[in-house]
């Protein structure tokens, strides 16, 4: 299929060819039409697949067509959970819409309000905004919505989440009950779905398969290790493999904070974007990661949904997220746009519930490969990782099988693969050999001596 055959005005036909764009991707195959059409949507599609033209591209076409938004008035509304993303998604919609002659803007917290008060007097086409910042910018009177006829939430399963829903509540009671709803996301528990369709009017539903991953192009591989081995095993790999820009998770900020200073000590230029970081501060680390002057950037989840990053070859989960989405989302930062990617996680035996809820979710085991020298002494144990299927209860948890990691000896430690069945394990992937000192020696080990600590 091309993109002529989509019933798409001209000029942003054209854009989307200036932008490099061969072919409309599977979802966005399936989205525009129903977009075009007018139809609520409930979309889910992997990570990096395109869901922002999706949605962008059709509603630039409906807005070309009608009346021009008047004095503080919005007639698009798209909702995101960070800053950044709502930064990206406007950059986006300045690329798609750069032959038409719609106002567009972003406007998110952490920032002077004033300047987005003076942006919106003459009125929006289309806004991207995170939600608190749209409801103090609708406190103040700067924004009304009289004249709202499509609203997008994007991530659209955190939006409605804890974190989210009440300001969600709070902001579709100012909408217009009439108007198109649009939600897009990579993944949709059954428990969000259910939420989502009570803000949605007869909806269709779209689902690329497979469901709740990330793109098919991201190999996944998991480093059993101890807690306490995982920020110098972090900077041997970074050596080791010459990652020259890799986004490294971590769950928490004063976990990202450590972890910098760790790099930094070991002179790899590194910086951390978390919710304590000023704005500034946040957007000069991601512009300084994607431009290459950093190589590395930790992250906590804040920068797990929707961010962009051209070729971003590798991506580490220092710890595993508690939500296991997030883990679907964070490693779907790399791979993207039909490319391939890498994705690492470093996982010790405190993080084993977590593992078993990740592999669950994606519907299969991740290939173990330990490093040798890093070998962990607290066992993780090979979880069952049959997908849950809707409405089951949780599976039991199953015995465990005999601890693959412990059962070597030092002598004879090789890097091994450890696959709980090999079907699981298409993309096993053979890994540098092990590391030496240089001089073609296996590495001696260290761990024993930091492992008491
Ligand atoms: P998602 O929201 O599904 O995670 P994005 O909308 O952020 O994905 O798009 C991921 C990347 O793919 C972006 O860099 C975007 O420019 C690119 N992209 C989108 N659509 C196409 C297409 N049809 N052909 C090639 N690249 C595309
Ligand atoms: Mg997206």
């Amino acid at each position: 299929m091309s993109f002529d055959s989509l019933d798409l005005h001209k000029s942003i036909l054209k854009a989307v060819k200036q932008q490099g764009y061969q072919q409309p991707s599977p979802i966005q195959e399936q989205a525009i039409p129903v977009v075009l059409k007018g139809h609520d949507l409930m979309a889910a599609a992997q990570t990096g697949t395109g869901k922002t033209a999706g949605f962008t591209l059709p509603i630039l076409h409906r807005l070309q067509q009608g009346k021009p938004a008047r004095a503080n008035q919005v007639r698009a509304l798209i909702l995101t959970p960070t800053r950044e993303l709502a930064a990206q998604i406007q950059d986006n919609i300045q690329q798609y819409g750069k032959h038409l002659s719609l106002r567009s803007h972003a406007v998110f917290g952490g920032v002077k309000i004033n300047p987005q008060m003076m942006r919106l007097r003459k009125g929006t086409d289309i806004l991207v905004a995170t939600p608190g910042r749209l409801l103090d910018l609708h406190n103040q009177n700067a924004v009304r919505f009289d004249q709202l006829e499509v609203l997008v939430l994007d991530e659209a399963d955190r939006m409605l989440d804890m974190g989210f829903i009440h300001d969600m509540k709070r902001i579709l009671k100012l909408l217009p009950a009439k108007r198109q709803t649009l939600m897009f996301s990579a993944t949709f528990s059954n428990d969000v779905r259910k939420l989502a369709k009570q803000f949605l009017q007869q909806p269709k539903e779209i689902s690329v398969t497979p469901k709740d991953t990330a793109a098919t192009t991201v190999a996944q591989t998991i480093h059993t290790v101890d807690k306490a081995n995982k920020a110098k095993l972090l900077t041997f790999l970074i050596k080791e493999h010459k990652w020259n820009q890799v986004l490294v998770f971590v769950r928490t900020k004063h976990g990202a904070d450590k972890l910098v200073k760790h790099l930094i000590a070991a002179k790899i230029r590194t910086a951390a974007i978390h919710g304590n970081k000023s704005q500034s501060a946040r957007t000069k680390a991601l512009t300084g990661f994607k431009s290459g002057s950093l190589q590395v950037l930790v992250a906590t989840d804040i920068a797990a949904r929707g961010i962009d990053i051209n070729e971003l070859p590798q991506v580490v989960n220092f710890d595993l997220p508690h939500v296991p989405e997030d883990y679907v989302h964070r490693i779907g930062r790399t791979g993207r746009a039909g490319l391939s990617g890498d994705a690492v996680s470093l996982v010790s035996a405190d993080e084993t519930k977590q593992l078993r809820d990740i592999e669950r979710l994606i519907g299969k085991a991740i290939t173990r490969v330990e490093v040798e020298g890093y070998e962990a002494d607290h066992v993780v144990p090979i979880s069952s990782a049959k997908p849950a299927k809707p409405g089951t209860r949780k599976p039991k948890k199953k015995k465990v099988d005999a601890p693959q990691g412990r059962s070597r000896t030092k002598k004879n430690a090789k890097k091994k693969t450890q696959t709980r069945n090999s079907q699981s394990n298409s993309n096993n992937r053979k890994r540098k050999p092990a590391p030496t000192d240089g001089a073609g020696r296996r590495r001696r080990s260290d761990t024993k001596k930091v492992r008491a600590a």
